[in-house]
């Protein structure tokens, strides 16, 4: 669906449901903890009308737009922000550390907030955990249901490793419900303004996270399999060898990734990593 609007024709393909209310916005940046040293990373700029109240707060913003047919719109909007710059790219496809390195220097306190294009919220998310480690708070609106997903716990419904990924590092909170009447186009589902802040030190440490990384989504690769079957193909094991990991960890043989808790995970990444040498 397109909407006319100021000579602007959303794309519902690229997720483009804006938001007008300034009282929200404010809000929103209230709850994404941005603070006067903070520097800021944004994805998808839309009107820029999120980008300017970071802008007042933060150090410095920094906001990833992939429809080049807003730049002139986004020139005009942020004129009287000018520690406000905006990359043309696909979120999706660049090198977030990199672009954070460059616009705000290798050890800048960093901060996300979105209103995300839904389109893309799950692989988004988990691009921006695993890419982005030294990042305060993540804030993003997401649908009500990936909201949900976030702060499932094992057997509920949505439960999988984006959960297991965000709150290794992250507190998890619904920060706040926004009825889909507070965008422009409403989009067809409710959202949730999800705010992921990191704590000190994971909960459930491990000694080698780019291996926990592998086994959250191993583990999930197919959900009709047991865990022993998962482990085994996607590390290339022995079946035997794969149960012997999970009897160190404490997980039964015929345990499901689904049940497990992040716990059970971080005993298993290490126990895996010691078979794997
Ligand atoms: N921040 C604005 C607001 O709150 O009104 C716009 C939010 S709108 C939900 C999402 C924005 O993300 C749109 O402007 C859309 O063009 C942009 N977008 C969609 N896919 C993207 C991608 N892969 N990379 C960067 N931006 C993207």
């Amino acid at each position: 669906m397109k909407q006319r609007r100021q000579g602007f024709a959303h794309k519902h393909s690229l997720g483009q449901n804006f938001i007008e209310d300034e009282a929200l916005l404010e809000r929103l940046c209230e709850l994404a903890l941005v603070g006067g040293e903070d520097c800021m990373l944004e994805i998808g700029a839309g009107f820029g009308a999120l980008t300017k109240p970071l802008a007042r707060r933060a150090k410095s913003v920094l906001t990833l737009e992939i429809d080049r047919a807003l730049l002139p719109i986004l020139n005009v909007a942020l004129e009287g922000s000018p520690n406000a710059r905006v990359v043309c790219c696909d979120a999706l496809r660049a090198d977030l550390a990199a672009l954070c390195a460059e616009a705000f220097g290798a050890d800048a306190p960093l901060r996300v907030a979105a209103n995300l294009p839904y389109y893309i919220t799950t692989e988004l998310i988990s691009k921006l955990v695993r890419e982005l480690p030294q990042a305060k708070s993540i804030a993003v609106m997401v649908q009500r249901e990936v909201g949900d997903k976030l702060l499932s716990g094992p057997g509920e419904d949505g439960y999988g490793p984006l959960t297991l990924l965000c709150r290794y590092r992250y507190d998890v909170r619904r920060a706040l419900d926004v009825p889909a009447a507070c965008f422009t186009p409403p989009p067809k589902v409710d959202s949730s303004f999800m705010v992921l802040e990191r704590r000190e030190h994971p909960e459930t440490p491990v000694r080698d996270e780019a291996l926990l990384l592998r086994l959250l989504r191993g583990a999930f690769r197919m959900r009709r399999k047991t865990l022993a079957n998962n482990l085994a193909a996607c590390f290339s094991l022995d079946r035997a060898d794969a149960l012997r990991a999970m009897e160190a960890a404490g997980i039964g043989a015929q345990a499901r990734a689904e049940e497990l808790t992040l716990a059970q995970f971080a005993a298993l990444s290490d126990a895996l990593g010691d078979a794997l040498g």
